[in-house]
């Protein structure tokens, strides 16, 4: 087999997602602190995100589907996997072959389960007020749950990130489910849901976001890193002469003799349109705006400023989550787990 190297790459800074985790789990009060890494580990690779978190002492880990959980199969020996989507008829076989619970979504959920006679303990979702997933509370305290072995009951906060009353709203809600329903353990809140206090830490957090880096509220402000960083090749270095176009639509013009650093990567990457106009980059200490518009496979740089830059020197991406988010109009999830499958993940 010849080596390819891939000529863009995503560093993924170990010890700032560890770092992250204990701040969490510092935020959670006695609850313990598990992870979210559905999505691919919002993009970072789920099974080396498992290792890193487990390593640290994270014990409790939730996938989105049955063939997440596969993907992050063999499991160190006491950890825990959760599937968030619960159950379907198709889901079964996988259901019954995998040392993970479901989180029981529906009525229809439950039953299925139920019928299938494991008896192993399963996880249950009790939707206070988001209308996503989740049996509604009414169904929770009407019988629907009686007698299941619930290891985690669970519930989703919908606005955690902004200062909405829905917060108390949900927060007494599943109160009242937790007061009727027994389980081994309760747990309501996402990375936002830390940060609003302690009361919301019942006996298990599930944050994701804030794990790779994103800033979901003020107050997390200063305490979460980066922890993805994106880094492109210089394919090639241009001369421009002041007045020539650079790129599709020829949306920039260079004002003045500038030289022009071509990277190797684009929307195709995950690297969208829309961070025309605000985009950059940095190497050796220079920074270089992007210019022009964001191709399928390559970006331009202004790198009049950065002299010695040359072809396949490595530029720094900027993507600090909060501030790229503010100036792109992404959101802090869509920057992580639109990274596409051609960087190179390279755990540091
Ligand atoms: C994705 C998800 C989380 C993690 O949310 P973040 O906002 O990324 O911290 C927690 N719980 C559920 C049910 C989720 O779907």
């Amino acid at each position: 087999m010849i080596d390819i190297a891939s000529p863009l790459r995503l560093r993924l800074d170990s010890a700032a997602l560890v770092r992250n985790w204990q701040w969490l789990a510092s935020q959670s009060g006695a609850a313990a602190c598990g992870a979210a890494i559905k999505a691919d580990g919002y993009g970072l690779g789920a099974a080396q995100v498992m290792r890193h978190l487990a390593a640290a002492g994270c014990r409790d880990f939730f996938v989105a589907t049955w063939a997440e959980a596969a993907a992050v199969m063999p499991l160190a020996g006491d950890v825990s996997l959760s599937v968030f989507h619960g159950v379907g008829e198709a889901d079964m076989v996988a259901a019954r072959t995998l040392p993970a619970r479901p989180v029981l979504n529906s009525v229809e959920q439950v039953q299925r389960w139920r019928a299938a006679g494991e008896g192993r303990p399963c996880d249950v979702m009790v939707d206070t007020g988001m209308n996503r997933l989740g049996l509604r509370v009414e169904e929770a305290l009407g019988g629907a749950l009686d007698g299941l072995a619930i290891e985690t009951l669970l519930s989703h906060l919908a606005s955690a990130d902004e200062d909405s009353n829905q917060n108390a709203r949900q927060l007494a809600a599943f109160r009242v489910v937790r007061q009727a329903v027994p389980a081994r353990r309760y747990s309501l809140a996402n990375s936002a849901g830390i940060c609003l206090g302690r009361d919301y830490g019942f006996d298990l957090t599930r944050p994701g976001l804030a794990l790779y880096g994103g800033v979901p509220r003020r107050e997390a402000a200063g305490h979460i890193r980066q922890t993805v960083f994106p880094e492109a090749r210089v394919l090639q270095m241009r001369d421009v002469r002041g007045g020539e176009a650079v790129g599709y639509g020829a949306a920039w013009t260079a004002p003045a003799d500038a030289r022009v650093a071509i990277a190797n990567m684009g929307y195709a990457d995950g690297y969208l349109r829309c961070h025309a106009g605000s985009g950059g980059a940095t190497w050796n200490g220079h920074a270089l705006p992007l210019v022009g518009r964001v191709s399928m496979d390559m970006i331009a740089f202004d790198a009049s400023a950065a002299a010695g830059l040359a072809e396949g020197e490595w530029l720094a991406i900027d993507y600090d989550l909060p501030s790229t988010a503010a100036r792109s109009g992404l959101s802090q999830y869509e920057l992580l787990t639109g990274l596409g499958k051609r960087f190179e993940r390279a755990w540091l």
